[in-house]
Order: structure tokens, then C-alpha cells, then sequence
């Protein structure tokens, strides 16, 4: 039997203090290791299981290392000496990889087990799990005017297959490692995150970065047509990478917030059409729209109704989609481009 900590009073986070990142070969723990080493953090370790040529970032003085975070005893050896842990490490992708590949999806549930009581057995002062808005309940969702979706709306529980019922354990884990053990434990449930250094090609990529990909395409191959999965009407709201990142660290040191999901992510709902049209702006073309009903399309109608992170934080993503689309646009661009002229990239 385990046995809860005490409540000492904890000691400020130190610039030298151990800080590890799971996930840091992909999009969001690679940005996240990147901005805490902005911060002046000088211990930071990075974890992921892809090799290391395929990582996204490789930020200067982080440690990375390249482990399973399945495994139980990698998980030991990457919380040895950690303060903070931040668990991004997830086999995911958009639509079209979550509802074809739910026992994946699953099995991440075994990335959290592990990791958090890896973090706990090192005595790690503080625990961040990144949940998602597929934790909510789908029938919430059905319409694309939606109404924007609350904590509460978890539960009575029917998140997505898969994908979400795997983050709804795992937040649990969470609040009773923190209920029993007393490890100060984060959940955020983000929202479709975008920006620069993440997935933009292979199966794995979300809506705004593979409309970005399709209008290049359109455009390099002059076929003047994008293919658009479902009708167009779905809706959405788009959280851009660095509110994200700000938004972890805010939620990781407020006490208030312990073990308590929270929405992290923006309130600005688009339709796919909308979205579509805001890259074509960018890009400066117009194309001919091809909708594929039979494709994977998610639920009807998403957003983040943000009145709690407001009334905590008082704070909410606030990057515009215009502003964070052309970041994302133009380094989308340069690395079709730097792939077309053989360069290596990552996609
Ligand atoms: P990502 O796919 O870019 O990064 C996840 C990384 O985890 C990948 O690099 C992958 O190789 C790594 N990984 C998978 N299994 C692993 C394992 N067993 N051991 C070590 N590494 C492993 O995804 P992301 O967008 O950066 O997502 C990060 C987290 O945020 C995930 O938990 C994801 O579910 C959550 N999330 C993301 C979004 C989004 O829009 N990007 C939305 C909601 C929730």
C-alpha cells in the first residue's frame, strides 16, 4: 500500500530543477521543451519513442532521449530526479487516424499508468496529463452550431471511441493519484492545437495543416481543386501552438487547478468551409471544392466554452485563426518545397 504524501510546503521551482517532457519528438512536447528553454530552464528532458532523425525539434541543451514510454521500467529511469513531469506522449493523429485506429489509441493508456506512477515513485512535485476535447460527450456535438462544451460535459460519459474513453481514464488516474497520494496532478483538455513543427502529412495530420498541404498541392499542381472531407459544415474552434504552451505552464502552477480538467483551447468556431477559405486567402487563390461524404468527418459541431479558464487564469487563447494560419501556411510551405527539392524533412 502506497502511502499519501504530507502537504509540506513546496519549494519554488528552480531554473536547474529536472523538467520532463514526454512526447518531445512531436508537435506540441517539442514546442513545449522549446519554450521552456526560452524560460531559462537548463535541465530539460525530452522523451520520445521515434528515432531521433525524425523528431520535429531538436532544441539546444535539452537532453533527448529516445524510450518507450509504455514500459514501465523506461518510465523509471525517464522520472529519476524529475520535479515537473509533462506527459505529451500519445499514439494520435486527426480523424482519419482516431477512428481508424481505436486499440492504438487505447494503448496510450499505458503511456499515463506508467508515467504517472514513474513520477510519483521519484518524487516528482507536480504531474501534467494532456487530455483532449474527444473526452467529451458525443452527443453534445452532433449539431455544427454548437453549444460550446463545459468541464461538466465529461460526464454522463460517452466520449469517442477509443481515443477519448483512453483520456477519460487517464484524467481519472490523475485525480486519484492526487486524492490518494496526494501528487499534485494537471489534466487540460485541449482543442484541436496547430501551428509550425507538427504533423502535416501521412495519415496523422489535423484539418489545418492538411488543408494548408492540399492548397499547395492545388497550387503546385495546377489542378485548382481541394478535396474536403465530409460536407464542410462541420465546426470547430483552433487553438494556435503558443497559446498552448503558455496555457500548460499557467495551468500546471495553479494550485486551484489540481486535478481539475480544464478547456485549453481558443472559442473562435469555424466551419471547414470557413477554415478552407481563410488558406485560400493566404495562399492569394481560389479552388474548386470536392467533398468527400464518405471520408471520416468527427463529430458535427465543436468548441470551447472558456468561462472557467477565464474566471482561473484570467487568460484564454487568444491567437487569431487568421494570424496563426499564416505562420502555420507559410512554414507548411517552405517544407513541401524543401521536400520536393529532396531535402529531409519530417512530415
Ligand atoms: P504528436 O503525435 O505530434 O506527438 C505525440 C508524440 O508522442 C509523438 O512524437 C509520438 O512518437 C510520441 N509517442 C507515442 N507513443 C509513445 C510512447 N509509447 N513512448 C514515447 N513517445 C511516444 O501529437 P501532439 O499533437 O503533439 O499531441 C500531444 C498530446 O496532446 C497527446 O496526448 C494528444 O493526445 C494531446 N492532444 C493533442 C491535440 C492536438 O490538436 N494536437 C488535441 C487534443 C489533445
Amino acid at each position: 500500500m502506497e502511502h499519501k504524501r504530507s502537504d509540506e510546503k513546496e519549494r519554488k521551482l528552480q531554473n536547474d530543477d529536472l523538467i520532463v517532457v514526454t512526447g518531445a519528438g512531436g508537435f506540441i512536447g517539442g514546442n513545449l521543451a522549446k519554450y521552456f528553454h526560452e524560460k531559462g530552464f537548463t535541465r530539460i528532458r525530452g522523451v520520445d519513442k521515434k528515432p531521433l532523425d525524425q523528431w520535429y525539434s531538436h532544441v539546444p541543451g535539452v537532453e533527448n532521449l529516445c524510450l518507450d514510454c509504455s514500459k514501465e521500467d523506461a518510465c523509471e529511469f525517464i522520472c529519476d530526479g524529475a520535479a515537473e513531469v509533462y506527459n505529451l506522449a500519445a499514439d494520435m493523429g486527426g480523424m482519419g487516424f482516431i477512428e481508424r485506429f481505436r486499440v492504438e489509441c487505447l494503448r496510450s493508456v499505458l503511456i499515463n499508468t506508467h508515467m504517472i506512477e514513474a513520477a510519483y515513485r521519484a518524487g516528482a512535485r507536480r504531474y501534467f496529463f494532456s487530455s483532449s476535447a474527444c473526452a467529451y460527450n458525443v452527443s453534445l456535438q452532433q449539431d455544427p452550431n454548437v453549444r460550446a462544451l463545459k468541464e461538466s460535459d465529461a460526464y454522463p460519459a460517452m466520449a469517442e471511441r477509443g481515443y477519448g474513453w483512453e483520456k477519460l481514464i487517464s484524467e481519472m488516474f490523475c485525480q486519484e493519484y492526487w486524492a490518494e497520494r496526494g501528487l499534485k496532478s494537471f489534466i487540460a483538455r485541449f482543442h484541436n492545437v496547430y501551428g509550425p513543427h507538427g504533423t502535416w502529412d501521412g495519415g496523422r495530420e489535423k484539418a489545418p495543416a492538411a488543408i494548408c498541404r492540399k492548397v499547395l498541392e492545388a497550387i503546385d499542381n495546377n489542378s485548382n481543386t481541394i478535396g474536403i472531407w465530409g460536407d464542410g459544415t462541420q465546426t470547430r474552434s483552433f487553438m494556435y501552438i503558443e497559446d498552448c504552451v503558455k496555457g500548460i505552464d499557467m495551468i500546471m502552477h495553479c494550485d486551484e487547478l489540481i486535478a481539475k480538467p480544464i478547456n485549453l483551447g481558443s472559442s473562435e468556431l469555424v466551419s471547414i468551409n470557413e477554415l478552407v477559405s481563410k488558406v485560400e486567402r493566404i495562399a492569394g487563390v481560389g479552388l474548386a471544392r470536392q467533398y468527400d461524404l464518405t471520408a471520416p468527418r468527427g463529430v458535427g459541431g465543436r468548441n470551447s466554452d472558456n468561462t472557467f479558464i477565464k474566471q482561473v487564469l484570467g487568460w484564454e487563447p487568444n491567437t487569431s485563426l487568421d494570424v496563426g494560419l499564416r505562420h502555420t501556411y507559410e512554414w507548411i510551405k517552405e517544407q513541401y518545397y524543401h521536400r520536393k527539392q529532396g531535402k529531409l524533412v519530417v512530415a
